[in-house]
């Protein structure tokens, strides 16, 4: 299972927190303290005992306080001896899940800004955001794998920050955390299951994201069942084959949004490094287990991708996978160029898919008044962002209007094809 294939990474983190703890001279320096959200159960046990000489079982009392009571301040820890609670304190750091900002929205969804970093000189912090979605019969709790994200498509509002860098599985814990206890104290619900669905692609930041996935299984922990989460990746080919490898149990969405590789490169720039027949080969060779099926997200955009044609291929694109297809009608992001379906659009595809034996949802947005639905997180309003934007208006325009935005040459897709590469 995944925590023994964790175990080579264990190695490093235990000698990275060991060395922070033993360098550190003149009391606790907060830039050398160990995130206590970064350690497996094993890791934190191996640091209390080798090197701060505690007994085995304060790992599963850490581990009760803060991952089952919400206590991030050891001074709290009342069956943990005064002389080890100071000591902990001086050794861990255990984040501050008070989220910076939180929006709700008209329909119950609640959007939170997390501050995932201190900041820069000019006071600039890294923020990523969170989406607890609301929904009839359950609660999703959609979180953020990286700030910004490398990909680029051209129809996402995250695509248009870039990257900035990955998220540690200490960050990824805070937002499920810092959601958890604000759902406990001031709403009285919890969600039921979670989506890697926020800002960034999670298999780009691999690590990050299955060790937070193996934390948040822990049965001494939040003891959530790999089956209540689900990753979502827009195509990173060798991952979703070792994703499969690790057996870390997680469900698979894979977005797909077009049904061939022109309108695909156009849309999705890792297409031209994985195209439609090898990531569709990769998911037709997985081995799934029985009943599993992987959701296929369809995200329709107006004139793009929301032809008959296309209606017609995604079934047979789709045969041999055990597939479900979600789709999304897109949500408006002003300045991109894309529009969503017509109504009679989403009809036709919902009940044609359906006609033709293929299991179809529709994902309709929530928390659209407070720009919490899919593909309109963007927490950054600098200069690159807006210039980023603007850019995407002026390819997209080009996008629209010939439907075959691949087959102009022009400097606009090139730099594209650059920013894809340097990431490649
Ligand atoms: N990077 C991953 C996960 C984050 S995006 C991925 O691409 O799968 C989550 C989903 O939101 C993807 O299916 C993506 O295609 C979709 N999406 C992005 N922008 C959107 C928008 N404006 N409207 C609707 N869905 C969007
Ligand atoms: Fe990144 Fe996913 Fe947005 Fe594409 S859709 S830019 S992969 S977050």
């Amino acid at each position: 299972m995944i925590q023994a294939i964790l175990l080579s990474a264990a190695g490093e983190v235990i000698s990275r927190a060991i060395e922070r703890i033993m360098g550190r001279h003149n009391g606790p320096q907060p830039e050398q303290m160990q995130d206590f959200f970064s350690l497996t159960r094993p890791e934190l046990e191996e640091v209390l005992t080798q090197e701060l000489g505690m007994p085995r079982y304060r790992a599963d009392q850490l581990f009760r306080w803060v991952y089952h009571r919400g206590v991030c301040n050891p001074e709290q820890m009342t069956d943990i001896g005064k002389r080890d609670r100071e000591r902990l304190r001086g050794v861990f750091s255990f984040p501050d899940l008070t989220p910076a900002h939180r929006a709700i929205s008209s329909d119950g969804t609640r959007k939170y800004l997390f501050a995932v970093s201190s900041g820069n000189e000019e006071g600039e912090g890294d923020r990523v955001e969170s989406v607890m979605i609301k929904q009839p019969a359950r609660m999703t709790l959609c979180v953020s794998s990286q700030v910004g994200c490398a990909l680029g498509c051209t129809f996402c509002q995250t695509g248009t920050m870039g990257l900035t860098r990955h998220l540690t599985e200490a960050e990824i814990l805070t937002q499920v955390f810092g959601v958890v206890r604000d759902a406990e104290e001031n709403f009285g619900d919890m969600f039921s299951n979670m989506v890697f669905m926020g800002m960034g692609e999670p298999f780009h930041n691999y690590d990050g994201v299955t060790r937070a996935i193996s934390l948040l299984n822990d049965p001494h922990g939040l003891a959530l069942a790999p089956r209540k989460i689900t990753v979502s990746t827009a195509g990173l080919v060798p991952a979703i084959r070792r994703f499969f490898e690790e057996g870390v149990g997680a469900n698979l969405a894979v977005s797909l949004n077009a049904t061939t590789n022109e309108v695909r490169d156009a849309i999705m720039p890792i297409n031209k490094r994985y195209p439609l027949e090898e990531l569709l080969g990769t998911l037709r060779a997985l081995q799934l287990p029985r009943r599993k099926k992987i959701t296929i997200e369809y995200v329709l955009l107006r004139g793009v991708n929301d032809s008959e044609g296309d209606l017609q291929r995604l079934p047979k694109l789709l045969r041999g996978i055990p597939a479900k297809v979600n789709l999304i009608p897109y949500n408006f992001n002003d300045g991109l160029g894309f529009h969503p379906p017509a109504e009679d659009t989403l009809r036709r595809w919902q009940s044609e898919l359906q006609r033709q034996g293929v299991v179809v949802t529709v994902r309709w947005s929530k928390g659209r008044d407070i720009d919490a639905a899919c593909g309109q997180l963007v927490t950054s309003s600098t200069r690159r962002a807006k210039k980023e934007a603007a850019r995407r208006q002026q390819q997209s325009e080009l996008v629209s209007v010939s439907q075959r935005p691949n087959s102009g040459e022009n400097a606009l897709n090139k730099s594209r094809e650059l920013e894809a590469a340097d990431f490649f």
